[in-house]
C-alpha cells in the first residue's frame, strides 16, 4: 500500500549529517562508525531506498534552518536570517539534484500529484507510461535479477512537498513569493521557542506583527499552513487568523503524552473542524510519556511501532471517522534507532502500520484513508 509521509527532513540529512541518502541503508551506517558528533551516528533509519522498499512512494521534505535566539536555543540556530535563508536554498539545491538524478521528484500542484500516484499505482508488467527519463539511472551494485515489485519499485523517483519548517529563514515576504516560485507549498511559522515571526515549542504568547503579514501572505499564494509547533497561544490565534488550509504534519496526542509539543483534544477537534489532517509522528519522546533523553531505552520503555497506532486512534476517535489522520513519521528528525520504536529497522516498517491498524478493526477503506487517501485528498482540494 502506497504510504504518503507527511514529515521528513532529507535535505538536512544530507547537508548537515553528510548523509548520502542514495546508498544503502547499510552503508550510511558502516560510514558512521565511531562518529560521536550527533547522538543517531550511526542509527540512521531513512535512506531513499528503504522509503521506496516500503511503499512510502510521496512525502512532505522539509526545509529548516532557523536562528539562534539568546533566550532559547536547544537546537543549532544560524546567527542571521540571511544565514538561514541560505541553508534552506543549499536544502534545495539538493532537493533538485536529487530530480536530476531522477531519484525524487517535486509535486507541486493537483496535476502533478495525480500523474505520481499513477505512477506509482502501475503494475511492473505492461507499466507503458513509466518513462526512462523519471526512472533512476541505476548506480553500482544491481545485478541483473529478475523483476520483482521491489526491484520495480526501486527505479520510481519519491514525489516531494516542499514544506518549510520554522519561517525564520524568511527575510522578507518577498523571499516567501521566491520560496512559493520554487515550489514551497506549507509552511510551519515556528519551531522550538520563539522564532522571528512566531512562537514555538515550550514558548508562549501570540503572532507579533511580523507574524501577521506572514500568514497573509501564505494564504494569499495559497501556501498551506503547517500547525505543528505552534504554541498553544500561536495555534488558537492561527485559526482566527488564517482561512486558508491547515494541517498538522508531524503531531501526537496530548492526552497520551502530556507536553506542550503534542495537541490537546480541544486542538484536535478544532482542526478535524478545519479539515485537516494530523500525521502521527515516531519520534519516541511523543509516543511514550516520561522518556528521558539518553536514559529511556525504546526496550526499558516496551516502546513498539503500536504506539503510534495509539496516537492515531486517538485522534480518529476524537474526529469520529479515519478521514483527519495520517502519518508524519519525523523519523530523520535529529533521532535515529535510539529513539524509535523497538520493532524498527528503517522507514520501511512504517507499512507495517496498516497491518496493526487493521488488526485493531479498521477496514481497508479507513486504513487506506490514513495511509495516504486522507493527506491526497487534502491537497487535492487545496490545489483546486
Ligand atoms: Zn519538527
Amino acid at each position: 500500500m502506497l504510504i504518503f509521509d507527511a514529515h521528513l527532513d532529507l535535505a538536512m540529512n544530507a547537508l548537515e549529517w553528510n548523509r548520502d541518502l542514495k546508498r544503502s541503508i547499510d552503508e550510511i551506517r558502516q560510514r558512521e562508525t565511531g562518529m560521536t558528533d550527533k547522538p543517531d551516528r550511526g542509527k540512521g533509519t531513512v535512506c531513499l531506498s528503504e522509503m521506496r522498499r516500503g511503499g512510502i512512494g510521496l512525502c512532505v521534505a522539509t526545509q529548516i534552518a532557523r536562528i539562534a535566539h539568546n533566550a532559547y536555543s536547544p537546537v543549532f540556530g544560524w546567527r542571521s536570517q540571511e544565514q538561514a535563508w541560505a541553508q534552506t536554498q543549499g536544502q534545495l539545491a539538493w532537493y533538485r539534484a536529487m530530480e536530476e538524478t531522477g531519484q525524487m521528484t517535486q509535486i507541486k500542484d493537483a496535476e502533478g500529484l495525480k500523474r505520481h500516484l499513477r505512477l506509482w499505482a502501475e503494475t511492473p508488467t505492461g507499466s507503458s507510461s513509466f518513462s526512462s527519463s523519471s526512472s533512476i539511472e541505476m548506480s553500482s551494485g544491481n545485478d541483473d535479477d529478475d523483476e520483482n515489485e521491489d526491484d520495480w519499485k526501486q527505479k520510481l523517483p519519491i514525489g516531494y512537498i516542499l514544506n518549510l519548517e520554522g519561517a525564520d529563514s524568511i527575510v522578507t515576504l518577498k523571499h516567501l513569493e521566491r520560496s512559493y516560485e520554487q515550489g514551497l507549498r506549507a509552511v510551519g511559522p515556528a519551531h522550538y521557542g520563539p522564532g522571528v515571526y512566531a512562537n514555538g515549542t515550550d514558548a508562549t504568547g501570540g503572532f507579533n506583527a511580523k507574524g501577521r503579514e506572514l500568514l497573509k501572505e501564505m494564504q494569499r499564494l495559497g501556501i498551506i499552513l503547517d500547525v505543528t509547533h505552534l504554541c498553544d497561544d500561536c495555534f488558537w490565534e492561527a485559526l482566527d487568523l488564517f482561512t486558508g488550509p491547515m494541517w498538522a504534519s508531524h503531531q501526537n496526542c496530548r492526552a497520551l503524552v502530556p507536553h506542550n509539543r503534542q495537541f490537546s483534544d480541544e486542538q484536535i477537534e478544532a482542526l478535524v473542524e478545519r479539515g485537516a489532517v494530523i500525521g502521527a509522528a515516531l519520534d519516541a519522546w511523543m509516543l511514550v510519556p516520561g522518556w528521558v533523553r539518553k536514559e529511556t531505552t525504546p526496550e526499558s520503555a516496551g516502546l513498539t511501532l503500536e504506539k503510534i497506532v495509539e496516537h492515531i486512534d486517538h485522534v480518529c476517535q476524537i474526529a469520529g471517522s479515519a478521514r483527519h489522520s495520517g502519518i508524519g513519521s519525523d523519523l530523520d528528525g535529529a533521532f535515529g534507532r535510539e529513539q524509535t520504536p523497538a520493532d524498527l529497522d528503517t522507514i520501511a516498517d512504517l507499512a507495517r502500520i496498516p497491518t496493526l491498524l487493521k488488526a485493531r478493526g479498521y477496514s481497508e477503506e479507513d486504513v487506506t484513508l490514513i495511509a495516504h487517501g486522507n493527506f491526497v485528498r487534502f491537497l487535492t482540494e487545496a490545489w483546486s
